[in-house]
């Protein structure tokens, strides 16, 4: 057997006697997923046992170095990894904006100090994090924020406000973006981590269309920030959120990938089978999502192989959201005015409804389609006047 071949026997024999049953059945909404943080909350022992035995061997973030806490695993058994959890449907053990976002933007910029301690933090689930980029006056326009941080001598003074910061009423700390100088728009900006905890900070939820409410207005009044909680060097913040905004793209990018199931075929089978505009365009979407399958293997392997073009997780995030939309207006069209139904137990509490609102979000938060295209017409396509 070639090292591969071992590893891949290896995991599904650990996987197989350590993934709890539970822990293999589809999610059925975002409250099954295990967020970690200071004051944890687990649906049950199985989830808690699962994000535990997969921190202990660092496969909550199976890429990153071990000494933060990672695998350590290279990119061809990080993709066996995946590949065995799918094989028995485990979930993912551990949601975190700490890994999909933050922990990237840190390996790169962060110092020595920062990666030992965050990143640790992170893998082991012990951190919750929330985004502090949009402001009220700032969100396409990101690098016209204007929260302000002043330099204290020995800590900088944070004031503000942010808007639809994700968890923000759940999150233990904040990567926040703020603005040091007024010389320059792109280099006056700093990012900044600190304790939502801290004396100042404090949220105000917000409703959303689909009836949830998971993001908040977060303001900042005289927060006291410790001068090392600074990433990367002071004005050059624009630098890390740029690096970060890739990532998050290329995790939103994801929800093409629809959970579980890619194609609607199966879903749609029955409903249509006296409708014969609506198959096509089930049997239309299914090629795509297959197509878009396929170009999200190979972008993910081109990204870890350091490969991929800077704008390419825009082009991504673009294609599967928009795809993630259609597959949501599908599973409405198909369902019929029965589809619609809010609130009732047959319906789940109106499970198909709300994921198909909720899906309008997805091409707007960490960017909208317009602002994507707008990058690939300017960075892949160098269109004139883009
Ligand atoms: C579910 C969700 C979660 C979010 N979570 C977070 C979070 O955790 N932290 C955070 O900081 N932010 C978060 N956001 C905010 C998100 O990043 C912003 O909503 C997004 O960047 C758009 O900014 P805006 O809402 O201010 O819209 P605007 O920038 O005001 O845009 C309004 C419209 O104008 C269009 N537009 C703007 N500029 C251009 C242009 N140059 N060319 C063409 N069209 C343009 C846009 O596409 C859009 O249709 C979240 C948003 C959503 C929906």
């Amino acid at each position: 057997m070639t090292d591969l071949e071992t590893f891949r026997a290896e995991t599904r024999a650990w996987l197989e006697a350590n993934c709890p049953a539970e822990m293999r059945e589809p999610m059925r909404d975002e409250s099954d997923a295990c967020w970690g943080g200071r004051n944890p909350e687990y649906k049950n022992d199985a989830q808690k046992l699962w994000m535990e035995r997969m921190a202990e061997r660092g496969w909550t973030v199976p890429d990153w170095p071990k000494e933060y806490g990672g695998g350590g695993l290279s990119p061809a058994e990080t993709k066996i990894l995946k590949q065995e959890m799918a094989r028995i449907g485990a979930r993912n053990p551990l949601m975190s904006f700490g890994i999909s976002m933050l922990g990237p933007a840190l390996l790169k910029y962060g110092n020595e100090a920062q990666k030992k301690r965050f990143l640790t933090e992170i893998a082991r689930g012990e951190i919750r994090w929330c985004q502090g980029y949009s402001e009220p006056g700032a969100g396409s326009d990101l690098a016209g924020l204007q929260t302000s941080a002043e330099d204290k001598g020995d800590h900088f003074l944070v004031n503000g406000q942010k808007v639809w910061t994700s968890y923000a009423d759940k999150a233990d700390w904040i990567f926040c973006l703020v603005r040091t100088s007024k010389e320059s728009k792109h280099n006056g900006i700093s990012f900044l981590l600190f304790d939502m905890a801290s004396p100042g900070v404090s949220t105000k939820p917000i409703l959303l269309i689909s009836g949830y409410s998971p993001f908040c207005e977060t303001f900042f009044d005289d927060v006291q920030v410790p001068k090392d909680q600074l990433v990367g060097e002071l004005n050059k913040g624009w630098d890390v959120a740029k690096y970060l905004l890739g990532h998050e793209r290329e995790m939103i990018s994801g929800m093409g990938l629809g959970h579980g199931s890619v194609t609607l075929g199966d879903k749609a089978k029955n409903a249509l089978a006296d409708d014969p505009l609506l198959r096509a365009d089930v049997a239309r979407f299914d090629v795509d999502a297959l197509a878009f399958k396929a170009m999200s293997e190979r972008f993910i392997d081109e990204l870890k192989a350091g490969r991929a073009h800077p704008a390419q997780p825009s082009m991504m995030k673009y294609a599967g959201t928009e795809l993630n939309k259609r597959r949501h207006e599908l599973v409405m069209a198909a369902g019929g005015s029965a589809a619609l139904e809010w609130e009732s137990e047959a319906s789940r509490g109106g499970k198909d409804a709300r994921e198909w609102l909720r899906t309008k979000a997805n091409s707007i938060e960490g960017g909208t389609s317009e602002v994507q295209l707008n990058i690939v017409a300017k960075r892949i396509l160098g269109l004139p006047g883009a």
